[in-house]
């Protein structure tokens, strides 16, 4: 299937397995169940629904939505207009349509999250729940006022068969949901939970992943606010307030809802439990504090209960998924200085950079009169460097001389300079920082920024342009691995140290082939003797992989090792550049050294 990566997390056999156990589970339920206890258990399931949706957009993405009733309103007033104007169209289209329509709606919702984070978003969003109610209130829902009833096909009346029904519709978008995760978006997800501008960096659009995590969360819900309609055959607003989609995100977070068995224990929670405190007379604010309770244990343990059994499970067994089935024999074996020789395997060819397309003359990256302020901070003036193609070009200078600043800005993560940056000729400064990734610009940051929940070989695809991760077998990204002593390509990133991981994202930028990779201190935290091997490595990456290299560092050997050229800042000011012999003579330079050795 091309939608799905050759190397993939997810859930491996552990996935039809659970299909199958979750399919025999829906057929046998129904047969032990009591008239009203189905129909309980039917509601668990339209909720376990819309708790998939946050499973997608809180679970994966991040994000805080409190606007899960709000979606589902939608989805009910699209199921009821559908089911009025165009009866005859079909029970089963309605609620298709009603889930897609409330998709598009979550798309707009989710265009706010662009700008917003956090609780500002989550506000924004039960802000549009509370808009949903009401306007329906007081325009009321499609056939309110004529007490429309909206009827079930013959093969739907049946409450077991409604179950059935709502069964495979949970059971689809979990399998949906599960192959999404395989893929590059999927990929993003977790990227942009984890930072948004590590996400631009490896040329996703943070935008497309947010807005696209919103959309399905909304069509979850859609649906499960269309299948409540045929459920119940009639709804008021007062079935969709606010407050109950903070109840439901409580409980969501409580027990994670990102994998389907944790949805379907959310659910049931949620419907079960106050039916069984109204049985001892117990009041229904009780379940609720329970729930704020259970999510507030959830957040700070960092994840719900279900999360929490499969983590267990997969650190126990090492084998629920490759995305949790870590080789322990294999963290003995990684690490840095796992005895790869520098020139043990011959040199890769695949994956064309877009510098063979380029005249060798081209600069592969120009930095010309550069100037940038925070503020009232002067942090770059006039800076011009030029990093020709096949050469590592040093960019040095003490703390706060603006080195970081200027890799921001070339990579348009701070985009309000003045000043020109070309790559390979092409001016690229109206472009946002995944446009730059994309045009041959690869960034490593300062500090780790790299995706626990992937694996290390996943992680360098993501970075890979599609193409040169179709033509790339896993073997060459073991070489490359290798080349730079990175840790096995099918390890977990959260398993793998601090100093391996900056080497993987080392590697990411590499493997992207661009025209130029910028590296920010790469050697800062390794020893003298690993940071002599990174100048080794780092000087033979283009001749060997194609980019060329940037490199901003602080440790004086390793850039004398590494570079051929060097720039030095001072204060945000060029004070000399030239070949490193040179430039390390000059006063100048050695005064800004010295000066800040002085103030250590
Ligand atoms: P370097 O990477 O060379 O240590 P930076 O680029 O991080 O230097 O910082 C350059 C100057 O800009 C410093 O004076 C620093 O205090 C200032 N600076 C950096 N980031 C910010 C920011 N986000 N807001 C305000 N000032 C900043
Ligand atoms: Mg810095």
């Amino acid at each position: 299937m091309k939608l799905v990566e050759r190397v993939t997390g997810g859930t491996g056999i552990g996935g039809p397995l659970s299909l199958v156990a979750f399919v025999v589970v829906l057929l046998v339920v129904p047969q032990m169940l009591s008239d009203y206890d189905l129909f309980l258990a039917t509601s668990a399931l339209i909720v376990a629904l819309m708790v998939q949706g946050i499973g997608m957009v809180t679970g994966r993405a991040g994000l805080i939505v409190l606007s899960q009733l709000g979606f589902a309103a939608v989805g009910a007033y699209v199921f009821l207009l559908m089911r009025i104007h165009l009866g005859g169209a079909g029970f089963l289209v309605a609620i298709v349509v009603a889930g897609l329509a409330t998709a598009v709606v979550g798309l707009l919702v989710g265009l706010p999250a662009l700008r917003l984070r956090g609780v500002n978003l989550g506000i924004l969003t039960l802000v549009f729940g509370v808009t949903v109610t009401v306007v329906l209130t007081t325009k009321g829902f499609p056939g309110q006022s004529k007490a429309y009833f909206a009827d079930r096909p013959d093969w739907l009346v049946a409450d077991k068969s409604y179950f059935y029904l709502c069964g495979v519709v949970f059971a689809l978008t979990s399998v949906a949901f599960a192959l999404l995760d395989r893929t590059r978006l999927g990929a993003s997800w977790l990227a942009a939970r984890r930072s948004e501008r590590a996400t631009a960096a490896l040329g996703r659009s943070v935008a497309r992943t947010k807005t696209s995590a919103f959309a399905l969360c909304a069509l979850v819900a859609g649906l499960s606010g269309a299948l409540f309609v045929g459920q119940q055959g009639t709804v008021t607003v007062e079935s969709f307030a606010p407050v109950t989609s903070l109840i439901i995100f409580a409980v969501a977070i409580m027990m994670g809802a990102r994998y389907p068995e944790g949805a379907l224990l959310a659910g049931a929670l949620n419907i079960f439990l106050p039916v069984f405190f109204d049985d001892l007379n117990i009041s229904q604010n009780v379940p609720n504090l329970l729930f704020a309770a259970g999510a507030v244990i959830g957040l700070l343990h960092g994840r719900g209960a279900a999360e929490d059994i499969r983590h267990r499970l997969g650190r126990r067994f090492g084998r629920t998924g490759p995305e949790l089935a870590v080789a322990s024999a294999d963290v003995a074996a990684s690490g840095n200085g796992a005895g790869h020789g520098l020139a043990v395997r011959g040199p890769l060819t695949v994956g064309a950079t877009r510098s063979d397309h380029a005249a060798r003359d081209v600069p592969a990256l120009e930095i010309r009169n550069l100037s940038m302020s925070y503020r009232n901070v002067r942090a770059l003036s006039d800076v011009t460097v030029v990093v020709p193609q096949g050469c590592v070009t040093a960019v040095i200078g003490p703390n706060g001389a603006g080195k970081s600043t200027l890799i921001d800005c070339v990579t348009g993560f701070v985009r309000d300079y003045e000043g020109e940056v070309r790559v390979l000729g092409e001016r690229i400064d109206l472009m946002p920082a995944h446009m730059r990734a994309r045009h041959g610009i690869r960034r490593s940051f300062q500090q780790d920024r790299t995706i626990p929940e992937l694996t290390v070989e996943r992680y360098l695809r993501l970075a890979m342009p599609r193409e040169a991760s179709a033509q790339t077998s896993p073997e060459e990204l073991e070489d490359m691995l290798a080349f730079f002593d990175g840790p096995h390509p099918s390890r977990m990133l959260a398993s793998v140290d601090v100093g391996s991981r900056r080497v993987v994202e080392v590697v990411a930028a590499v493997a992207a082939r661009p025209a130029v990779v910028l590296l920010d201190e790469p050697a800062a935290g390794l020893a003298a003797a690993e940071s002599m091997r990174l100048a080794e490595q780092i000087a033979a990456t283009p001749a060997r992989f194609g980019p060329a290299v940037l490199l901003v560092e602080h440790d004086m050997e390793l850039v004398q090792a590494a570079c051929t050229e060097m720039t030095v800042l001072d204060f945000g000011e060029v004070i000399a550049a030239g070949e490193p012999r040179e430039v390390l003579a000059d006063t100048k330079v050695a005064k800004a050294y010295l000066g800040q050795e002085v103030m250590a």
